[in-house]
């Protein structure tokens, strides 16, 4: 049965520099996934609030793009010392509507920080190109300018570190932003316009509009939004990736994933046990780079699977606000729901379930969509457990003979988010980090996730688009490029127009 909290909070948009209810009739109920109650009731934008946020934006893009480049990173360099100061706050914002435990939540703060500070020092990677004299007097110069308007649709799972793998390299590249948060954990980036707005940035440069499909379809075919970043699962990554090339704009949409830890014979079993087990529950399996699949090759696997057992019974699932949890609850009932169906397949169609967390319950807290940690060993490839993103605390084993065979396992995988491989031999290592077919790979690092200055970015069916998101890939995603070819000739020279194509 849903309870509702005494003090329900009203979530508003956030529509050039102030919050805002807007005009739409409707809200939807957003909960507290430890204790199952409704503790917010979130304002779902009307057509009229997204033509009002989308023309602020665009009157704002047109004078912050002229702003200096170094007024810009002052401003970014303010917001970068607010949100570390509030870092607290916005984790606690963070537990209360995803579940996730505070350590973890602020840990995405973290990581989001990391591009906020890449962005602070966006003018390295705005300099532009010079080639002198590359014709008779003639010199080439070319340089990146915003693309305007730009609109991020973000998931639930990261509800400030992926908003925060956007704005700031958007904005400190000159462009108004726009953020679609997920209905599930809005809260949290009503305090980041918030903290923008303390730093000095100009109304309408970010701004909050709540919704579902109907926002985002609006946004995709809004004709003064010139480009769309978008993070959530692969069939909404590649309906909006459709969608919003067909409306002729820049696109890069993040998909789902299926990560596969590799542990060949000679690793470390327990590094990689412990890894593995931590990268599989932690945020409650809830991450795009969780690992969901240990392909355990040739005789280790007994001793593997013994060992995630062992770590996986240890964890400690509760409330994320209690210390002592490592592990929160998954973010629906729905959620929990699905992923007692798939576990139950799994069983049925004979993978040998080692620890089962389905029906876990905790003490307190017997409202809360709880799952304890889930591992399914002798899993096949076409089991629904395996086909699945489950997007929770589940682990299914693989067993295979060879380095080559789980090779070809992953490749045929259609995602390609993240992968991993635990080993000790470096020669194994780089065979594996040559050949798979997945975007960021970690050796016997289980959650590669690339620091700021690189990009993050999955391939297959974890990426639509050309283009990685933050770091380098970032700042050309929202900029385009021009070249300009300029003579200045003497007054005395003589004029050399030809009818021919010219030619150096
Ligand atoms: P989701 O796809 O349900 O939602 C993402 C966003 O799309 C939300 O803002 C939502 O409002 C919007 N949306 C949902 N349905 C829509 C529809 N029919 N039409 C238009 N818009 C719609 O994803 P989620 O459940 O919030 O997040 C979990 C998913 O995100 C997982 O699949 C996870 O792997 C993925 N994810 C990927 C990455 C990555 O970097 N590749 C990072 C984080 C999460």
């Amino acid at each position: 049965m849903t309870t509702i909290a005494t003090d329900v909070a009203e979530i508003l948009h956030y529509i050039n520099g102030a919050p805002s209810a807007g005009t739409g009739t409707q809200t939807q109920p957003v909960y507290n996934p430890a204790t199952g109650e409704i503790t917010g009731q979130l304002h779902l934008a009307s057509s009229e609030d997204l033509e009002q946020v989308v023309a602020a934006a665009r009157t704002a893009a047109d004078s912050w793009g002229e702003v200096s480049i170094a007024k810009r990173t002052k401003i970014m360099f303010r917001f970068q010392q607010l949100l570390s100061e509030h870092t607290d706050e916005l984790a606690r914002i963070i537990t209360s509507e995803h579940g996730k435990v505070l350590s973890d939540a602020a840990g995405e703060i973290g990581r989001g920080l990391e591009v906020v500070e890449f962005a602070c020092g966006i003018s390295q990677s705005l300099k532009g190109d010079y080639s002198d004299q590359v014709a008779g007097g003639i010199d080439v110069f070319s340089f990146r300018q915003p693309l305007g308007v730009v609109a991020g649709i973000t998931p639930f799972n990261f509800p400030v570190m992926v908003p925060l793998w956007m704005a700031p390299v958007a904005i400190a590249a000159g462009n108004a932003f726009i953020l679609k948060p997920s209905e599930r954990d809005p809260s949290a980036s009503m305090l980041i316009a918030d903290l923008f707005k303390q730093a000095g940035l100009p109304d309408g440069v970010f701004q909050v509009l709540h919704g579902g499909k109907e926002t985002v379809d609006g946004l995709l075919a809004h004709p003064e939004i010139d480009g769309i970043s978008f993070v959530g699962s692969t069939p909404i990554a590649k309906y909006v990736h459709e969608t919003a090339t067909k409306y002729g704009k820049r696109v890069q949409a993040l998909g789902g994933a299926k990560n596969h830890a590799v542990v060949m014979p000679d690793a470390d079993m327990d590094l990689a046990a412990d890894h593995i087990n931590a990268a599989a529950f932690g945020s409650a399996g809830q991450r795009c780079m969780a690992i969901s699949v240990a392909v355990a090759v040739g005789e280790g696997a007994d001793a593997l699977v013994d060992k995630l057992a062992e770590r996986g019974r240890g964890v400690n699932v509760s409330h994320g606000l209690d210390e002592k949890a490592d592990m929160g609850p998954v973010i629906t009932p729905a959620s929990k729901s699905r992923l007692q169906k798939i576990v139950g397949e799994a069983e049925q169609a004979g993978a040998a379930l080692v620890i089962d967390g389905r029906d876990l319950v905790v003490k307190d807290h017997e409202n809360g969509f709880f799952v304890g940690p889930t591992i399914i060993d002798k899993v096949n490839r076409e089991m629904s457990a395996y086909t699945e993103e489950i997007f929770g605390p589940v682990l299914v084993v693989l067993r295979v003979d060879s380095l080559e065979e789980a090779i070809e396992v992953v490749n045929a995988n259609p995602y390609g988010n993240g992968t991993a491989i635990f080993t000790s031999s470096g020669a194994h290592a780089r065979t594996y980090t040559r050949r798979i077919q997945v975007g960021m790979v970690g050796v016997n690092i289980p959650l590669p996730v690339p620091v700021a200055w690189h990009s993050f970015g999955g391939w297959k069916d974890s990426l639509f688009g050309e283009h990685h998101i933050f770091g380098p890939d970032g700042v050309r995603f929202y900029t385009r490029g021009k070249a300009v070819t300029q003579r200045w000739p003497e007054p005395t020279q003589q004029s050399t127009a030809s009818y021919s194509f010219p030619s150096n």
